[in-house]
């Protein structure tokens, strides 16, 4: 069967220096693959260079089985999809007018999350960042994308909607043979979902496995966080 993604040997990083290095990093359709790994490990810029928005410095990225080196709009036409931290709805606009202009349907993504019937004309922007996350997800899925990316869905959420997003995020990859790559702090939280875990430590991949083999490496997961250098650099504008 072939991969959803594979990275060969991926380095990347910001301004021609390689931050992460040497990748192999597979999520295969109806997976959930999680990137772990403690501050300024790597994980956005491992999701950057996945999805084009970062240059492949070495290496490769090849997404449903061709080599691309393409920018982020022309993967996003095969089937890519990404999810961050920022909430990416218009939040003048009524969680009705959100699915309109991202030309989903609206049956479908509340048929995902029915607790948005409620809300369909109220302005996205006086919605909890939950419920607004719950838009943009909603959103990702119903476009049902081949390989879905998410960053930091859970920034800032209660524990029991971080829950109720990250169990959407499981079903839709069953249901729906979408390949996910989860970048999640909340690390019981990814393990609970993810069926492979990728760990990063200072750019490389530091440990991997299925998830309930990881669970039990808790030690060296926790190595893993706590021998990680401090980010180096300040976070700057992207040099994209
Ligand atoms: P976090 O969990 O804190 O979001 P992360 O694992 O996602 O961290 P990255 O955001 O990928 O880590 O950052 C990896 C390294 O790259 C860090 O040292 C960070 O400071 C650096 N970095 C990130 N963005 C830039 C940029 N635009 N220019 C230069 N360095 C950057």
């Amino acid at each position: 069967m072939t991969a959803v993604l594979e990275t060969k040997d991926l380095s990347s990083g910001y301004h021609g220096h390689p931050f992460v290095r040497d990748l192999n990093i597979t999520v295969e359709a109806g997976e959930v693959v999680a990137l772990l790994g403690p501050n300024g490990a790597g994980k956005t810029t491992t999701l950057l260079a996945v999805s084009g928005e970062l240059r492949a410095l070495s290496g490769e990225v090849h997404f449903l089985g061709n080599k691309r080196v393409d920018p982020l709009h022309k993967r996003a036409a095969d089937g890519l999809a990404f999810v961050t931290e920022e909430r990416s709805v218009f939040m003048q606009m009524t969680t009705a007018e959100n699915f309109r202009v991202g030309r989903v349907d609206a049956d479908e993504c509340l048929a995902i999350f029915p607790e948005l019937r409620k809300l369909m004309n109220r302005p996205a922007g006086l919605l909890s960042g939950g419920e607004q996350q719950m838009v943009t997800l909603a959103r990702a899925i119903t476009r049902k994308p081949k390989l879905l990316l998410i960053d930091e869905l859970s920034l800032g959420l209660a524990p029991l909607v971080v829950k109720r997003l990250l169990q959407v995020v499981r079903s839709a990859a069953k249901d729906n043979g979408i390949g996910v790559l989860l970048v999640e702090q909340k690390v019981e939280s990814a393990l609970a979902v993810a069926d492979r875990v990728y760990v990063l430590r200072d750019g490389k991949v530091a440990l991997q496995g299925p998830s309930d083999e990881v669970k039990t490496r808790v030690r060296e997961l926790e190595e893993s966080y706590l021998s990680a250098r401090p980010a180096r650099h300040p976070r700057i504008e992207r040099d994209l």
